[in-house]
């Protein structure tokens, strides 16, 4: 699972505990060099000294709303590299006061703004990498349950998720033929920035702990590793999958014998 040579652009790191950058350390160590994104002035001063850890000085401000912040962004990655292998989308965005309670609630605009933030940002920025992939290479989402299970206050990013997943399997037809392999890392959840703007985050992290196969929550290593996995040739026969990094979570029916 070597990396070595391989070219790759992170989108979505916010601080050290982002998914993002649980994944440009695990490609780091397996020999890839780094590029990443940052959502404006505030985010790029904090993604700046991580990025300088991992040997990058790579950065570019990019916000998946703004066409003209893409294309500057991507025509960065051209203009130094010439071209690219790896692509890590993580980015996603809802407004807060909708990620709790009821998805009965939920608003045309703010449903507008998370399935375009949430899933449209890959297609899009799937659509630029490509262009700078002649020779094949690896995209890679990441989701969560709540796509395919009812998971409290999660509401419109489940619909979402839902849309990004399908957008994968889409993705992963059309770029086939071209040797780019498209996958999702479904992780359980997380104590980032994001995961923490969804109502009940602390209750659902500790049920998941607690009632998982394995009795653990998924790590940014345990993440990465299987983000190296994907993106190296050990991966190579497998695209349009949405791989599930949650400590086994997903195969419940019922809560463990012992909480219920
Ligand atoms: P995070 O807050 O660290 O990262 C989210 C990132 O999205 C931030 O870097 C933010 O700047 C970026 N972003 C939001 N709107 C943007 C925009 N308009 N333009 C550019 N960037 C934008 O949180 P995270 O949990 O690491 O989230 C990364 C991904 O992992 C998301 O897709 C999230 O849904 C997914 N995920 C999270 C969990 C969890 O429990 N935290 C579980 C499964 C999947």
């Amino acid at each position: 699972m070597n990396l070595s040579g391989k070219r790759a652009l992170i989108m979505g790191v916010a601080n050290d505990h982002s998914i993002a950058w649980g994944i440009a350390k695990a490609l780091h160590g397996a020999g890839a060099d780094l590029a990443f994104t940052y959502q404006g002035e505030a985010f790029g001063k904090r993604v700046a000294p991580l990025a300088a850890s991992l040997g990058s000085d790579f950065l570019v401000d990019a916000d998946v709303t703004d066409d003209a912040s893409l294309d500057r962004a991507f025509g960065a990655v051209a203009d130094r590299w010439g071209g690219l292998d790896i692509l890590i989308h993580a980015i996603a965005f809802s407004d807060k006061s909708e990620l709790h309670g009821r998805f009965i609630n939920t608003t045309r605009e703010n449903f507008r703004t998370s399935m375009v933030i949430s899933c449209y940002s890959l297609i899009d920025v799937a659509r630029r990498a490509r262009a700078l992939m002649p020779q094949g290479g690896t995209i890679l989402t990441l989701t969560y349950q709540g796509s395919n299970r009812v998971t409290p206050h999660y509401n419109v990013m489940g619909v979402a998720k839902a849309a990004l997943e399908s957008a994968v399997r889409y993705l992963a037809n059309d770029l086939g033929p071209e040797g780019i392999r498209v996958n999702a890392i479904s992780p359980g959840p997380m104590k980032t920035l994001a995961g923490a703007a969804i109502g009940g985050a602390r209750a659902t992290f500790r049920h998941t702990e607690a009632n998982a196969p394995l009795r653990a929550n998924a790590t940014l290593d345990a993440i990465g590793g299987t983000a190296v996995w994907l993106c190296s040739e050990a991966g190579r026969c497998t695209t349009g999958e949405v791989v599930r990094v949650d400590g086994g979570f997903h195969v419940l029916g019922m809560p463990q014998a012992e909480n219920l």
